[in-house]
């Protein structure tokens, strides 16, 4: 971790009247969840052309193969806490820094770490929660990992609906949900500081975030562990684990005791 870096964007934070944190699998990578793109992440293990919203709807063969996987992931999530990453990001809310976190994840560990769901913009959805594409009903994902240990390979919805469960996430291929993405561009576009934790910044159009906050005049901060295509528009580049660069950058902002 580059400290001149951390103090930079502590400078940064503390100079910035409106903060918004763009936030990706990378943010996560600390608290066990893989993410897709590293070595070893999820795409080394599995081929995204098989797991597609059009795939997913196209056959029970489809939905078969999406939950055989499914029912392997969510227990990752499940047991995954939040990291002093999830942490950081709820102290600058508390210090009133913080407008919204932007999220591509579906952990929902900002949300257990204590940011407000209203805080909380999820571009990709969350995979603690599932539906009936039939009837709209709510499920715990919880209870839909319940039936698929006990057997059941393509859960659907409660008789007499018996309509497709899918999960609460924004499946490839699948339409990313337009209230929040419109809601996600109008504060990116508020904000003076827009940072991205995390992200390879390839994934569109969550991806074109940074660049909205950019267009709107904001400064750009990017702290991630690779690089990723938009590090030329960023004014400040930060290598170093999300975790450690978020806590310390949160640690420069809080008040100190004055000695007597
Ligand atoms: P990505 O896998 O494309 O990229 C992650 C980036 O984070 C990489 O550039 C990597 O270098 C960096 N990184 C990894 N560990 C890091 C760390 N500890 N500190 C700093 N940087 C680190 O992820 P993405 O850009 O979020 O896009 C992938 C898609 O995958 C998203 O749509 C998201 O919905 C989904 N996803 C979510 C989760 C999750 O919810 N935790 C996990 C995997 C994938």
């Amino acid at each position: 971790m580059s400290p001149a870096g951390v103090e930079r964007l502590a400078d940064l934070v503390s100079g910035a009247r409106r903060v918004v944190v763009f936030t990706g699998a990378g943010v996560s990578t600390e608290s066990g969840i893989p993410d897709f793109r590293s070595p070893g992440g999820v795409w080394d293990r599995f081929d995204p052309n098989e797991f597609t919203f059009q795939k997913f709807m196209g056959s029970e063969t489809g939905r078969r193969r999406y939950w055989d996987l499914g029912r392997t992931t969510f227990p990752v999530i499940r047991r995954a806490e939040p990291n002093p990453g999830h942490h950081a990001l709820v102290t600058l809310w508390r210090l009133g820094k913080l407008d919204c976190v932007i999220t591509q994840n579906i952990d929902n560990l900002h949300q257990r770490a204590g940011l407000p769901a209203d805080r909380v913009i999820e571009l990709h959805g969350n995979a603690t929660q599932a539906r009936c594409l039939s009837c709209e009903m709510s499920y715990e994902r919880e209870r839909v990992q319940e039936w698929l240990d006990a057997g059941v390979s393509v859960p659907v919805c409660d008789p007499p609906c018996g309509g497709i469960i899918k999960p609460r996430t924004i499946m490839f291929g699948e339409s990313m949900p337009r209230v929040e993405l419109k809601e996600a561009e109008r504060r990116a576009r508020a904000c003076d500081l827009f940072v991205v934790v995390g992200s390879s910044l390839v994934v569109y159009p969550a991806a074109y975030m940074p660049l909205h906050a950019k267009e709107a005049g904001a400064r750009l901060a990017i702290v991630n562990l690779s690089e990723t295509p938009h590090d030329g528009q960023a004014d400040l580049l930060v290598r170093g684990s999300a975790a450690g660069v978020l806590a310390a950058v949160v640690d420069r902002l809080q008040p100190r005791p004055v000695a007597s």
